[in-house]
């Protein structure tokens, strides 16, 4: 599971530990995998950085048996026009959404493959949906669901199965305040007047996703709050 420090991907490590799984929980901040395991025995703390080819290598070492890859970790990092953006923002955007996401794949593909394993990643409505200012988000989470697709064709005859969860507006801790460069205000903003989905409720998409019979592959499950229909179509009040 990477992304398991914060938000949904703690939340999933959890409930899936609760289940029976047993988790390694990868990101890069070890302090706070360590306060995750401490939460439950099914759950070990491995630090990663998705960025860094070495450090997925050593995770590929560290899970030498793979049934299934919870592929999480990512973020937005602005709400930059595409004609103002900062290129490097979105090179880094890039890098940990989609990059990051292949190098994990491709670390973990031969134990998955001898595992006859489940690949779930972790898209977003900004996969299927645009937005102004979302253009660096939006381009990475659609090469996101690209992906997807392009690994259910590629490892089929394998015998994988490939998903992605694809939420909408979800309030974790951290999310918003990385886009927003630490600014609280315009973060709470982002969820003012809605009850957005927690972490939870996506955590609880994903076990459902990981849980079915083997012969039954859940392409995409999309989830947003029952306030937001779209990206421009969300209900305040
Ligand atoms: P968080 O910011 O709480 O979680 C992001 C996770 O990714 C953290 O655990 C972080 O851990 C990890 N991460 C970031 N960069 C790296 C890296 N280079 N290497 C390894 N891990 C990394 O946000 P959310 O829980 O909300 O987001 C989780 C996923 O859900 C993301 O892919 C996000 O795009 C997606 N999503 C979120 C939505 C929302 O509204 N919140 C909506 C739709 C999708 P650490 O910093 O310790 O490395």
């Amino acid at each position: 599971m990477t992304g398991a420090s914060s938000g949904i991907g703690a939340a999933t490590a959890l409930l899936l530990a609760e289940q029976g799984w047993a988790v390694v929980a990868a990101a890069r901040r070890l302090d706070r995998l360590a306060a995750l395991a401490a939460q439950h025995e099914g759950i070990s703390a491995q630090e990663l950085d998705v960025t860094d080819a070495a450090s997925v290598a050593a995770l590929a070492s560290a899970v030498p048996a793979c049934d299934l890859l919870v592929a999480n970790a990512g973020g937005a990092l602005d709400l930059a026009p595409l004609g103002d953006a900062d290129v490097d923002t979105w090179a880094r955007t890039y890098d940990v959404n989609v990059l990051g996401l292949v190098r994990t794949v491709q670390a973990l593909l031969p134990a998955l493959r001898a595992a006859k394993g489940h690949v779930v990643l972790t898209g977003s409505t900004a996969g299927h949906w645009v937005y102004e200012g979302g253009g660096g988000y939006v381009a990475a989470k659609h090469a996101v669901a690209a992906l997807r697709e392009t690994l259910r064709l590629e490892e089929v005859a394998n015998g994988l199965r490939v998903s992605e969860v694809a939420p909408g507006m979800v309030h974790t801790e951290e999310f918003s305040l990385n886009r927003f460069d630490g600014d609280q205000a315009r973060a709470d903003a982002v969820y003012e007047g809605v009850r957005p989905l927690v972490a939870q409720d996506v955590a609880e998409v994903v076990a459902w996703v990981a849980s079915r019979p083997a012969h039954v592959n859940v392409d995409l499950v999309q989830v947003t709050p029952q306030q937001q229909a779209a990206a421009h179509k969300v209900v305040r009040g």
